[in-house]
């Protein structure tokens, strides 16, 4: 059996056709990265108009590349929740006529449900696992319990991290920075940050009193914007020019996410082991998304999972940040549960906002 994967739901339009043990037979994947970063952001009508240029290639050069006809698909899954609506219109469309005009079955996919299962399609990771989620949009702790199957224990308050990195990345107008014209913010910050002091900026942890397992990083940038203007006012010189701390306030910014991250996701684990959440026998953290791909993240949390006797697997960094690879694999899983297949005609709309799995964050505080 195979499965078109389709995804659109940001910045990046990605189609890949999957078999049913998760070997890619072709991908395509075209990435907004580079446009965004000259705009300062995404501006979602710019976004919704590359993905309509390059949507019908990409899929086609996915196509061509596993050699398969669209006669031989088993069904075609398409993200449709939770992204950007304009985004996620122009995949919705797309799909809906391909489904029509093939007769094939359409699996509706949620973007996050897609970043917690592609680690299965690398190795076997049996369920229940903990899956920490880090992104530009999304941040969330959740227990991934079956395919459909997911507990929410907890989310971000207001923005999500990858979001964070790359306005303070902005703010610093790294893009001008020689070493990093071509990096997301994320990926800048993390350059940068290897030849800063990350004790030189002391930012305070988010939410030291509360102990749930929520995020929130605006706090944390208004510490850091607050750090920028200053040394700008110190030094006399004009916003977005400071050059002489940078790599410091890289590394501090960093370090104070990682510490938020890690200290959530220990409460997390607390949580999971005293309501017998996780198996006793290998129990496993999950992390990906874009910001997973960052080297310090991963060792913060290798801190807390070796500490707390758990292992931690994330996928390597082009399956941490968005593609079509994904949401086939979760098409393929899906389909093998026959979970959520939908026929040719049916009608779905996407959804910019859509919560993954049953809401525990009320649980988690009052456990606290
Ligand atoms: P969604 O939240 O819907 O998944 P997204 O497009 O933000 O959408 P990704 O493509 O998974 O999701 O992640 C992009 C984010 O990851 C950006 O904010 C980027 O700055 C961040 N990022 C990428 N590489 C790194 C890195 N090495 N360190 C930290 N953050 C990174
Ligand atoms: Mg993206
Ligand atoms: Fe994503």
């Amino acid at each position: 059996r195979l499965v078109l994967g389709i995804e659109t739901s940001c910045d990046e339009t990605g189609a890949a056709v999957l078999d049913e043990t998760g070997h890619i037979l072709g991908e395509s994947l075209h990435s907004q990265k580079e446009v965004h970063l000259r705009t300062g952001g995404i501006i979602p009508t710019v976004a919704q108009q590359l993905h309509r240029e390059n949507l019908e290639r990409v899929v086609q050069e996915a196509l061509e590349r596993s050699a398969v006809d669209p006669s031989r698909l088993s069904a075609v899954a398409t993200t449709v929740k939770p992204g950007l609506g304009p985004s996620l219109g122009v995949g919705l469309e797309f799909s809906r006529r391909f489904v029509r005009r093939h007769d094939k079955p359409f699996i509706p996919i949620h973007h996050m449900e897609a970043h917690a299962l592609t680690v299965r399609m690398l190795r076997p990771v049996a369920f229940p696992f903990l899956v920490l989620l880090v992104s530009g949009g999304h941040s969330l702790l959740a227990v991934a319990r079956g395919v459909n199957d997911f507990l929410l224990l907890g989310h971000a308050l207001d923005e999500a991290p990858g979001d964070t990195l790359d306005k303070v990345a902005r703010r610093l107008s790294l893009i001008k920075h020689p070493r990093c014209s071509t990096l997301s913010g994320g990926q800048a910050i993390e350059l940068l940050a290897k030849e800063g002091d990350r004790t030189r900026f002391p930012f305070r942890t988010p939410m030291g009193q509360t102990y749930d397992c929520c995020f929130s990083f605006a706090g944390l940038r208004n510490q850091i914007n607050m750090t920028i203007m200053k040394n700008e006012a110190e030094e006399g010189i004009e916003q977005g020019t400071l050059l002489s701390c940078v790599n410091d306030i890289a590394a501090s910014t960093q370090h104070t996410v990682a510490s938020h991250l890690a200290k959530r996701t220990h409460r997390a684990i607390l949580f999971c082991k005293a309501n017998g959440l996780l198996p006793s026998n290998s129990p496993t953290v999950v992390l990906s998304g874009g910001v997973a791909s960052n080297e310090y993240i991963r060792k913060a949390l290798t801190v807390i999972t070796d500490a707390t006797g758990l292992s931690l697997l994330c996928p390597p960094a082009k399956f941490c940040t968005d593609n079509g690879v994904m949401i086939a694999w979760n098409g393929v899983e899906r389909l093998r549960e026959g979970k959520g297949i939908l026929p040719p005609d049916v009608d779905v709309s996407y959804e910019p906002k859509a919560r993954l799995g049953v809401d525990m964050t009320a649980q988690v505080k009052a456990a606290a």
